[in-house]
């Protein structure tokens, strides 16, 4: 049965700093997303294609950190990551540090479909993609006022040597999509601007296979959000689908299980995950995290931190 889930990354905005319209903006942007996956799902299209589709349409809107909305690193730049798999035939393609491509998952695409290989960085990658079908934009286009203000914020913190007390909003967020579509096939996309301030040139788990983005339809997809660091080095996607294969277990105990351990040693965030049937997980071990999938009904759920799920259709709630 085909199914959808989404987010929009663990940098959320604390309850208290949300004001009701910017609420339901995020709410509105996550529907948005699901209707874009939903509606090529439900046309019996590819779970790879779902996930392109609601990944693009997150990207596209600047409340989230990736492409339009993209946070800066400590230079001032925008180095983009992203990263797509099929779980047909676990073809892949990612690009990291990149700035340019209007949605930096049409790059990953591309990368997996017409480079021969498998992860593209910075200038070489840029160079590549020139080459495809693919729609550059100036800086500007990505730039907003928000990302400016988190970035001189937190240079003048680390002058001062003060100590960090900033929200997971103004840290770091990412956005991303898993599928399944009618014919079984499972596929996961994510696509981020890192986490604010990053050194130049620092690579987060969005890219990385196994770490932040992993998809086999005989297993599951993931595709994660939070400090890269530990999600890399405790490979998070990975490890949850060795839980299902090798130890038994089921979606929400792997996907739950790996996300609490995470927290443990200082991985804030949440992922989404989805299995070869039945509903995805989408645990977070962070304040919130922007998410949301299509129940089997066909109705959206929205949600941002542990309230209960909004719930509704792109025009209008249920
Ligand atoms: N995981 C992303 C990174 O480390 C950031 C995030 O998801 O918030 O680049």
């Amino acid at each position: 049965m085909i199914s959808l889930a989404i987010h929009g990354g663990a940098g959320t905005i604390p309850t208290a700093a949300l004001d009701p319209a910017f609420a339901d903006a995020h709410h509105a942007a996550l529907r948005a997303a699901l209707a874009a996956g939903w509606a090529v799902l439900s046309a019996g299209g590819a779970a790879l294609d779902a996930v392109t589709a609601a990944v693009m349409s997150l990207e596209d809107e600047p409340l989230f950190n990736a492409a339009r909305g993209a946070v800066f690193t400590s230079a001032g730049r925008l180095e983009m990551d992203a990263a797509i798999m099929d779980g047909a035939t676990r073809a892949a393609g990612a690009v990291a540090g990149i700035c340019g491509p209007r949605n930096p998952i049409l790059a990953a695409r591309a990368v997996m479909e017409h480079s021969g290989t498998v992860l593209l960085t910075g200038p070489g990658a840029e160079d590549f993609l020139r080459t495809q079908d693919i729609v550059f934009m100036p800086s500007e286009y990505f730039t907003t006022q928000r990302r400016l203000d988190a970035l001189n914020l937190e240079l003048a913190r680390r002058a001062a040597g003060a100590p960090d007390t900033r929200s997971d909003a103004d840290r770091h967020g990412t956005v991303g999509a898993v599928a399944r579509d009618a014919a079984g096939h499972l596929a996961a996309g994510t696509s981020t601007g890192g986490m604010t301030a990053k050194l130049p040139g620092r690579v987060g788990d969005t890219p990385i296979f196994g770490a932040g983005t992993f998809a086999d339809d005989a297993i599951c997809a993931v595709s994660c959000t939070g400090t890269g660091e530990v999600f890399i080095r405790f490979t998070a996607a990975a490890e949850i689908a060795a839980r299902l294969r090798h130890a038994g277990q089921g979606l929400v105990a792997a996907a739950g299980g790996v996300i609490a351990e995470l927290g443990a040693v200082g991985g804030d965030g949440g992922l989404i995950a989805m299995g070869r049937d039945g509903p995805p997980a989408l645990p977070f071990n962070s304040s919130g995290m922007y998410r949301g999938f299509v129940a089997a009904n066909g109705v959206f759920h929205t949600a941002i931190h542990r309230e209960p799920y909004r719930r509704g259709t792109l025009q209008a709630p249920v």
